[in-house]
């Protein structure tokens, strides 16, 4: 049995509303195995963005506990939000080598690392142009690149492809495949969407409403690597409608 890389017993967090508190998460219980792919699905405010924030230490779960097991220093913790929140007066490859520069990393060695990123997210080309003139899949990439510049542990996405086209969203989905798979990352990734989920997903949690609670963890044997054509098969129609009844 492989040790799971990160494990969580009851986590719940209540954000002070000068009311009795807002109970946006929990408790949820669940582990993520090295490599693994889950997607999380649930309604809008069942506390999908604050368990993901809650994971990478950007907010103190309110109870319960959250270990990165068999890691020996702190997890390092790749984020991609909905919108890519790059800084407009810098290039891409200065976006993405920002996280080295905060690491004191000596410049050309980021730079190096920053090209190779850049390639590997099909940004060849566009090395010096400004966040303002790319597509939103473009400026998705980018996103991508950074949080994985510095080889996290963990990938957190929150609906990174929420406002891309449908087509750029399909593209999108089998560059991240083969970036997980190429990086051997871990990944947890929010989507509000069934067919993303199991397009990607090894697994996927649905949370209840607010407090979101675990309300089915459902394990995605579709084979790999995943087309489109598997979208109309019998299985994934299954697992489709398993998940969909979760959400209801
Ligand atoms: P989701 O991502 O599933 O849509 P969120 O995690 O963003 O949901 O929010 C869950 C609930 O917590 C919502 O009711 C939201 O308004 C509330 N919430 C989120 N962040 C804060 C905060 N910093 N302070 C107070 N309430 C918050
Ligand atoms: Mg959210």
């Amino acid at each position: 049995m492989t040790a799971p890389l990160l494990t969580t017993r009851d986590l719940s967090v209540t954000f002070s509303d000068g009311n009795g508190g807002l109970h946006a998460l929990g408790a949820v219980s669940f582990s993520v195995l090295p490599r693994e792919f889950v997607c999380v699905l649930g309604p809008s405010g069942s506390g999908k963005s604050t368990l993901l924030r809650a994971l990478a230490g950007l907010l103190r779960p309110s109870s319960g506990t959250l270990d990165f097991n068999g890691l020996d220093s702190p997890p390092r913790i790749g984020f991609v939000f909905q919108q890519a929140t790059l800084m407009p007066w810098r290039s891409v490859l200065e976006n993405i080598l920002l996280p080295l520069e905060l690491q004191n990393l000596n410049p050309a060695a980021a730079h190096a690392k920053a090209q190779e990123m850049a390639e590997l997210v099909g940004l060849q080309g566009f090395e010096n142009s400004l966040p303002r003139d790319l597509s939103g899949g473009m400026l998705q990439r980018v996103a991508l690149a950074r949080a994985l510049i510095h080889d996290p542990d963990l990938l957190l996405l929150d609906e990174p492809f929420g406002s891309l086209d449908a087509l750029t969203r399909e593209r999108m989905w089998m560059e991240l495949s083969r970036l997980w798979l190429a990086r051997q990352t871990t990944v947890l990734m929010v989507t509000h969407s069934i067919s993303e989920a199991l397009f990607l997903a090894d697994r996927v949690l649905v949370l209840s409403a607010r407090p979101g609670k675990i309300k089915l963890d459902l394990p995605v044997d579709l084979p790999r690597p995943r087309d489109d054509d598997m979208r109309y098969t019998e299985p994934f129609g299954r697992l489709a409608r398993q998940l969909k009844a979760a959400i209801e």
